[in-house]
């Protein structure tokens, strides 16, 4: 069996090469991250030009992510760069202070002093710093410093527990929104929303934007506020799927409250037919190291055994020394742990209300296939929601989506379990029968006289029209030739 978990791969300056680049999607990388936290809009148009590039010169599709930066609230820069804050000092943040010194530093979030009052906790650079308010007035806010450190220029900012007011969607963000849809972006990962509206907002402007491209991106929630968590359902009825953001959620619930919230929210997401990524620290140490720690394989494989969609990096391949060894690291990770985990067909689905043909269609082939223990479940696709309500359930046979649409399949690169070959319809049902299994016979995914099953939409070539199923057994018709 292949690797099913796919991998989310962060570029940036450590990785910003075509060379590197083409390495990192040959170890496995399946979709590319921009992070629009960093960089112009022409860095991204550039890297996403590259990301085409690489994954036209590996042959093979590869999703592109553009993850917005959000509302996160920042620091602003120190006259020297940055200070040494120690515990007991006094320091202030200030809204209007322009250059920062030992004493007080700006923001640029102005309207910080009116979401927080005396006793609140405020972390900074990841929790790495924690600041005890005291006082507040219009434009600053006098703290305590709890913990003290390094801190340098534009850090980010969260209050312990949550509940900061800054929309979820800048100017900036709206701004990139439309970059993003330039490069027809397959994914788009909105940082902090608070709800489902948040998201409804931001993919309504995505599609806006995307109107001249006649695209549509797959819109990603990064669950990372104390907020979304009771939100959760609304959430993600409200997106494709979401991203366990577990660097700014740690901070907001507590370190110790994200283990079990990662393994709630991929059990929600999978349920809801969504998809989930697992993000943050996964590889931290191989910034720096040529190998992980045993704690971040156990991590990588633990996310796995979760049943996350994919796992991330960040800055390991966006800024760190080894970005092709993280990726080689993380998938034979991947491989490992899903090779060790028990597959049985998990039965919800018998209980669960569908009305749809397509899905009926989708379980029909999942628990034929399991029985019949064949080969593999080949989906011939347009939107590939076949292959995504399949790939919800636990089945240890591969799923393969034939799909004559590029979109298609870079959005599939996310789907765990999931395969993609590109297929050409036409109107002749047998002619393009004997065609998906030349594909898969071409691709090594079958052998002659393995059983598979097959579905498609009869005519041929319609979107949302699977309506039928079929067990065949491969090259069972070629005899003649
Ligand atoms: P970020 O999001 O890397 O954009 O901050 C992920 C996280 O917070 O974990
Ligand atoms: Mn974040």
């Amino acid at each position: 069996m292949p690797r099913g978990t796919k991998i989310v791969a962060t570029v940036g300056p450590a990785s910003n090469t075509l060379e590197i680049l083409t390495r990192m999607l040959k170890a496995g990388v399946d979709v590319v991250r921009l992070n629009f936290s960093h960089g112009q809009a022409q860095d991204h148009i550039d890297r996403a030009a590259m990301v085409r590039e690489a994954a036209a010169l590996c042959g093979r599709e590869v999703a592109i992510m553009a993850d917005l930066q959000g509302p996160k609230i920042r620091i602003g820069k120190f006259e020297h760069g940055k200070i040494e804050l120690r515990n007991g000092d006094k320091f202030i943040l200030d809204a209007e202070c322009a250059m920062g010194s030992q004493e007080r530093v700006g923001l640029d979030y102005k309207a910080l002093p009116r979401d927080v009052k005396p006793d609140d906790v405020l972390l900074l650079n990841d929790g790495l710093i924690v600041l005890v308010v005291e006082q507040v007035n219009d434009r600053e806010i006098f703290t305590s410093v709890k913990i003290g450190g390094e801190l340098s220029n534009n850090k980010g900012i969260n209050r312990q527990g949550g509940g900061l007011t800054a929309p979820a969607l800048t100017g900036k963000d709206m701004e990139d929104i439309k970059t993003a849809m330039s490069f027809q972006a397959d994914y788009l990962a909105v940082s902090f929303p608070k709800n489902a509206v948040d998201m409804e907002m931001a993919r309504q402007l995505a599609n806006i934007a995307g109107e001249p491209y006649d695209h549509k991106p797959m819109m990603i929630a990064k669950i990372e506020r104390a907020e979304a968590i009771p939100l959760l359902q609304e959430i993600l009825n409200a997106s494709d799927g979401i991203m366990v953001a577990r660097g700014d959620l740690a901070v907001e619930v507590g370190n110790a409250a994200v283990p079990a919230l990662q393994k709630r929210m991929i059990k929600m997401a999978r349920a809801s037919n969504k998809l989930a990524i697992t993000a943050t620290q996964m590889m931290e140490s191989m910034i720096f190291n040529a190998v992980p720690t045993r704690a971040e394989v156990s991590d990588v494989a633990n996310a796995v055994l979760d049943g996350t969609d994919a796992v991330m990096t960040s800055a390991e391949t966006a800024s760190g020394k080894y970005p092709v060894e993280t990726v080689e690291m993380m998938a034979a990770v991947c491989l490992e742990a899903e090779k060790s985990q028990e597959c049985k067909l998990d039965t919800d689905f018998l209980n669960a209300r569908f009305t749809r043909i397509d899905q009926s269609i989708a379980y029909g082939a999942l628990f034929t296939a399991y029985h019949l223990r064949v080969k593999a479940i080949v989906a011939l696709t347009e939107s590939g929601s076949t292959t995504l309500w399949m790939s919800r359930h636990n089945i240890d046979i591969p799923l393969v989506a034939l799909t004559p649409s590029r979109t298609t399949q870079r959005k599939i690169a996310l789907y765990r379990n999931v395969r993609t070959y590109k297929l050409f319809y036409n109107s002749d049902r047998e002619a393009v029968l004997r065609q998906a299994e030349k594909i898969l016979l071409d691709n090594g995914v079958v052998q002659k006289g393995d059983t598979i099953v097959l579905t498609w939409g009869e005519p041929m070539g319609q979107v949302g029209g699977t309506n039928a199923l079929k067990i065949i057994r491969v090259g069972a018709e070629f005899v003649a030739d």
